[in-house]
Formats: C-alpha cells, structure tokens, sequence
C-alpha cells in the first residue's frame, strides 16, 4: 500500500469504513464496539487536523502577508479574493434557488411525512433554533463587531473565532510590511520556520488520515438514522446535489478558462482535501490539507494560498449557500406556501450573509438556515424536515466549500502572476 497515492488511501479506508460500520450493525453489539473502540479515533484525527487550524492561520497568514513587502499588493490581492468570493456565493444561492424551482422537491412531500418528521425531530430543531436566537439578537453591525478580537488568547483558544484569528494575522502583517525590514527580520524568520514546523505537522497528520477516515465513517454508518426518511427526502437531496454538481462543474470551468490548466489536473490536485471535506464534515478542519493541494499540486503560489484560504475556509461557502436556498424554498413548498420573487430574491442576500457568517465546522450551515427561513417568513419548524438527512448532504457541500475556495485561489494567484507554469499536466 506504500506507493499508492494519499487520494486512493482515504477512498479505501472511507468505503472500508462504511462496510464495517454496515457490518457491524447486524450484530447486537457491533454499534457499541463502534462507538467504543473505533470512534475515538476518528475523533482524535478530527481533533489534531482542528488544532493545527489556528496556529496554520497564524503562522502562515502572518509568513504570507510579511512576503509582500509592499501594501499594495496586498490590498489589490485582498480585493479580488472577496469580489470573487462574493461572485461564486451569489452564483451558488441562484443556482440552488432555479433548481429549488425547477424540479419542486417539497410538493412531494406529504402531510402526513412532513408531520411525522417534525415530530421525530422536534428537540434537535430547539437546539438549532437556539443557537441561531443568539446571532438574530445582535444588532446588523454585530457581525463587524465580532471580527475584532479584544484579546488575541481568546480569540485563539477557540476554533470558532478563526475570523477574529485572521483579522489578528493580517493585522500583524501589515504591521511587519510597513516597518523596514532589517527591524522585523527576526520575528519574520520565526514565522517563517513555526510555518515550516506546521506543514510538517500536517504532512505527520495525513499519514493518519485513512485510518481516520475509516473510523468517521464507520461510527457515522451505525450511527444513521433509518432508510426511510432518506426516501422521502431523497427528492430534495437529489435537487442539492444537482446544485451542488453544478457548482463544481463551474469551478472547474472557471479553472480552466482563467487559468487554462487541465480539467484532470485541477480534478485531481484538490482530490485529497475533497475527500477530507466530505469525511469530516468541516471546511475548518480540511484547511491544512487544502492549503497543502493548492500549493504543492495545483502550483498556486504560498503567498497567494496562505491568504486566500483561510479567509475561503472562513467566508466562502458556495456549498452552504445552495444549500440554504434549495433548503428553504424546499420546507416552504412543504408547508404549501408560495414564494413571490421579492421574497426570493430575500433569499438571495439573507442566504449569502448568512454564508458568510456560517462557522466552517459541521452542522453549522443548518443553524444559519434558521435566520434565513426567518427573514423569509418560512415556518421554523421546517428544519425538522431535512434534519434526518442533513449530515451526509453537510459532507457533501463543505465539499463544495474547500473546491471553491481552491478555485478562487488558482485565479486570483494567475491574475496576479502567482501561479507556477510548470505543473500543466
Ligand atoms: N460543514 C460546512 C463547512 O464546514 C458548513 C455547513 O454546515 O454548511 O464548510
């Protein structure tokens, strides 16, 4: 198994894992073995790819910025990564919206299924609601508000605050950029290495990841809600994955039009941080990982990558953003409600904010559902509706998440001249 690509390892251990989860479940006690023996260490993968995420940021925003030399590089590279993010999210929540339109998934749904699952999922859906009150309370500058840390060890000791760690690394870098050089020579040699220590970090962690990957999967298996609630939601399911196809499909367009690389090539160079995504359920978690492909396989220059990732990982969420738009015209077709274009075109800018804000970890974009379906007057209790099988269609769009930003930092690295030639296979 030594000369085999990463890629084919994390296929075999994901679909190892499903049979084992899938055998196991025939026996009596097969679910607890799982959830004893073999879970702990998918958890312990997921949490070592979760600690080096901040130190990542840090160092390499911090290394990445420091490179620059000049703010005007950064400020022209800062503007086309947002406009650019800001395209791809927009095209995402259209495309969800017309597919959502299209093909109806919610007019199949019956009454009686649709009470059923909201009965059966009525307390996960409190929990969601909850979470969801505390961010509709804030004011509309909240979100402003929050990317400024006041301490920078808070910030840090919590994974969810990887905005307020970026606002820190960019902040830290501009400071270095604008001092001369000889003066911050040594702090800039010191990030320079701690990001050389983390990227070996990550390369030890991978050598885990099939093994990880085996354990995730196999506890989410037995761990799965019955077959079906899939069949009755599969309409909707397969709308979101039509809508989140499409999405790749645009990027590899983009990719190919912008960048003129081979479809083959952008396909394969992401592969590993793809198959991560969907193990692990977090666009967070997959950064490392993403970071290492776009650099070392799809030739995008470290300084462009170490900037235009973390804030992807963090803002960039086309996934989420088809998600929230097939999702909530789907619970409104549901309930039988009809949505007029101004409402929908509501769900264009609350999906895309909510996108924006959604934390890159699994499950989160459900919880940002719950303000967009406010915004629009679509009953909440329609989240009970797709909860059932919201986890596999969440490994599916953080997919989406990671390519998308792999995408946008291929252009942004050729419109500025970032992007090595030679990797044109
Ligand atoms: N799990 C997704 C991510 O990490 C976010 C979501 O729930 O949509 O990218």
């Amino acid at each position: 198994m030594k000369k085999l690509p990463l890629h084919w390892k994390i296929i075999i251990g994901m679909f190892l894992g499903i049979f084992f989860g899938l055998g196991l479940s025939f026996f009596p006690t097969g679910k607890i073995f799982i959830s004893n023996f073999i879970k702990p260490f998918g958890t312990i993968f997921i949490n070592l790819l979760k600690l080096i995420a901040i130190p990542l940021i840090l160092a390499s925003l911090i290394k990445g910025v420091s490179d620059l030399k000049d703010i005007s590089k950064l400020s022209q590279m800062g503007g086309k990564t947002i406009l650019t993010y800001l395209i791809t999210t927009l095209t995402a929540v259209t495309i969800g919206l017309i597919l959502v339109n299209v093909i109806q998934p919610g007019k199949s749904i019956s009454e009686e299924t649709r009470n059923e699952l909201i009965e059966a999922y009525a307390n996960d859906t409190k929990a969601k609601k909850q979470a969801a009150v505390k961010q509709q309370e804030s004011g509309p500058l909240q979100a402003l508000v929050d990317m400024i840390p006041s301490n920078i060890f808070l910030a840090a000791s919590n994974n969810r605050n990887m905005l307020q760690v970026i606002f820190f690394a960019l902040f830290f870098g501009i400071g270095m950029i604008l001092l001369p050089s000889k003066k911050v020579k040594s702090v800039k040699n010191f990030f320079d290495s701690f990001n050389a220590i983390i990227l070996k970090l990550i390369d030890l962690i991978m050598l885990a990841a099939p093994y990880g990957v085996f354990a995730l999967l196999a506890a989410l298996v037995v761990e799965a809600p019955s077959l079906e609630l899939f069949q009755a939601l599969a309409l909707y399911a397969i709308t979101l994955l039509l809508g989140l196809a499409a999405m790749i499909l645009i990027y590899i367009l983009i990719v190919k039009l912008f960048t003129k690389r081979k479809i083959s090539f952008f396909v394969r160079g992401i592969a590993p941080a793809q198959l991560l995504a969907f193990s692990t359920s977090s666009s967070a978690a997959t950064l490392p990982v993403t970071m290492e492909c776009v650099e070392e396989n799809l030739g995008v220059d470290e300084e462009v990558a170490s900037f235009v990732l973390p804030i992807g990982a963090t803002i960039n969420m086309d996934g989420t953003s088809v998600y929230q738009g097939v999702a909530a015209v789907f619970i409104a077709q549901a309930f039988g409600l009809d949505l007029s274009l101004s409402a929908q075109l509501g769900i264009v800018f609350t999906a895309t904010l909510a996108s924006i804000g959604t934390a890159a970890v699994p499950s989160a974009g459900i919880v940002m559902l719950v303000i967009v379906l406010a915004q629009a007057g679509i009953p909440e209790a329609g989240l009970a509706l797709i909860f059932a099988i919201d986890r596999p269609l969440d490994m599916c769009r953080t997919i989406v998440n990671v390519t998308g930003d792999a995408a946008v930092s291929m252009v942004v690295g050729k419109s500025i001249g970032k992007l090595k030639d030679s990797p044109i296979v």
